[in-house]
């Protein structure tokens, strides 16, 4: 049996129209003679909006938090209306009205309490994947397709770590077996919810924003698959975020290294989870386009290949602040950073980037919230500042190994903008700094015009210019 698990993002499920070029897709991948399993995030913006109305039931904000829903609710009973057959469509929007009496329910509680925690949040936000899988499984199974419904609730087994639950792979596994791999052998094919699970005792969790990857990684490894699809609304890995550089181009293959680098550095492409299945069971991944399903996309294996360029793409992180510790009463001494480390620990927060004097040491962090706490506990070993709205740069490539004169040309071409931070990663095939939010654009095009101006067509695809600025 070849296994291919396809992964379909938010956009590729977003209206009946897409759902309906996603069938397609899927049957003809069913033609080509493999077994795919089909993993589907909620509807675009869903899970947003989900947040959105979670955040505003907390604050007691019960009309805000219902009329969200109920703008929710009709988008779900429009795309199934406009996606099943006739005689389909009043049971199955009968299903949607049964679930939105149940969200609603919760948004109720939730104002009347006026709290939401992380555990009700992942509740409310799993509705999302929830009624979308649901809806595309009956898509499918109306344009002929032997679909069958998975609760990935019973599949992708995790800790009690809400928001960001911890997969427990063993038992992913087994349910997998158990549930999954049956369908396959009577040649059906299973279409679940990414992004989320639930605890072995029952209660509902998630993998964390753009989760539904990792999701799919798991299937992927679990079930032993021969690919894992990751089907977006981009030709597949770009030489940088086309959003920020509509001349960004694809990149035709990328390693395993390089990949995960450019996701934990804010690839939005790719969760940074994805990788470690594959690389586990040394499963390729593919990154598509479910709207130009012709394109080859991206494959990223285990070995890299090389290009003319150094680097393979740019990414960027934005919404970083940097913390300086000063230690102005000491000088650095024996146990100092591991001090400023337990703090950080303390709070539970990760440091994306460090870098040291004889005196100061400067941290960056992604999560806001602790800072306050953070800086009151680092006052009391040194002088601390810490200062917002930064962002990090990410260049990826495994040919800037032992190369060199790369650093001079990375900042030849940003001369203009002030660096705050540098590094050359420990694993050598990244090269980051942090500058100013507002100088993002700037900096990236120049670099973008600097490495990627005259594309090696073996590596790169010319004609994706045309298809990311589109
Ligand atoms: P999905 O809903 O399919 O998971 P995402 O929005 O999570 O899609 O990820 C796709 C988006 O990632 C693209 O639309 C693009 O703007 C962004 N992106 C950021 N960096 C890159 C990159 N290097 N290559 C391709 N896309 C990128
Ligand atoms: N729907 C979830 C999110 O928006 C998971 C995903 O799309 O991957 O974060
Ligand atoms: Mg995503």
């Amino acid at each position: 049996m070849k296994l291919v698990v396809m992964k379909f993002g938010g956009t590729s499920v977003e209206d009946a129209v897409a759902i309906d070029r996603t069938a397609r897709i899927v049957a003809a991948r069913r033609a080509q003679g493999v077994l795919p399993i089909v993993v589907v995030s909620a509807m675009a913006k869903v899970t947003d909006q989900l947040i959105a109305a979670a955040n505003a039931a907390g604050r007691g904000d019960r009309a805000g938090a219902l009329a969200i829903s109920a703008r929710l609710r009709h988008r779900h009973h429009d795309t199934a209306r406009k996606l099943l057959v006739d005689r389909d469509v009043p049971p199955f929007s009968e299903w949607i009205d049964k679930q939105f009496e149940a969200l609603d329910e919760i948004f109720r509680g939730l104002a009347a309490v006026g709290e939401l925690t992380a555990r009700t949040s992942d509740m409310v936000v799993s509705y999302g994947e929830r009624l979308s899988s649901s809806m595309v499984a009956s898509g499918f199974a109306a344009r002929g397709l032997d679909a069958v419904h998975v609760d990935a609730r019973q599949c992708i087994v995790t800790d009690a770590q809400y928001g960001k639950a911890i997969p427990n792979d063993a038992l992913i596994e087994k349910r997998l077996e158990e549930l999954v791999l049956p369908l396959l052998k009577e040649q059906k094919l299973p279409v679940m919810g990414g992004f989320i699970g639930s605890t072995e005792e029952g209660v509902t969790t998630t993998l964390g924003r753009g989760g539904s990857d990792f999701t799919a990684a798991l299937v992927g490894g679990g079930l032993n698959a021969s690919v894992i699809e990751i089907w977006t609304d981009v030709n597949g890995i770009m030489t940088t975020d086309p959003r920020i550089c509509p001349d960004a181009l694809r990149v035709k293959t990328i390693s395993f290294e390089e990949a995960a680098e450019l996701a934990y550095f804010g690839a939005k492409v790719l969760h940074p989870a994805t990788i470690l299945p594959a690389v586990q069971k040394n499963i390729p991944v593919a990154v598509l386009n479910s709207r130009n399903p012709e394109n080859e996309g991206t494959r990223i294996t285990a070995l890299a290949s090389h290009c003319r360029s150094p680097f393979k793409s740019i990414a960027v992180k934005k919404k970083l602040t940097i913390i300086d510790v000063v230690a102005s009463r000491m000088l650095m001494s024996h146990g100092y950073l591991k001090s400023i480390f337990d703090v950080f620990d303390k709070h539970k927060c990760a440091v994306d980037m460090v870098s040291t004097s004889e005196v100061s040491v400067s941290l960056t962090v992604d999560s806001n919230e602790k800072l306050p706490e953070i800086s009151a506990d680092l006052s009391k070993i040194a002088d601390v500042k810490y200062d917002g709205r930064k962002a990090l740069v990410c260049m990826v490539g495994e040919d800037i190994r032992g190369q060199n004169g790369i650093a001079a040309q990375v900042f030849q071409a940003i001369r203009h903008v002030n660096v705050r931070m540098i590094s050359q990663g420990a694993s050598e095939i990244n090269m980051s700094f942090m500058i100013e939010e507002d100088d993002v654009e700037e900096a990236v095009r120049s670099l973008h015009a600097a490495f990627f101006r005259d594309p090696d067509p073996a590596v790169f695809d010319v004609e994706a210019r045309a298809a990311a600025s589109q």
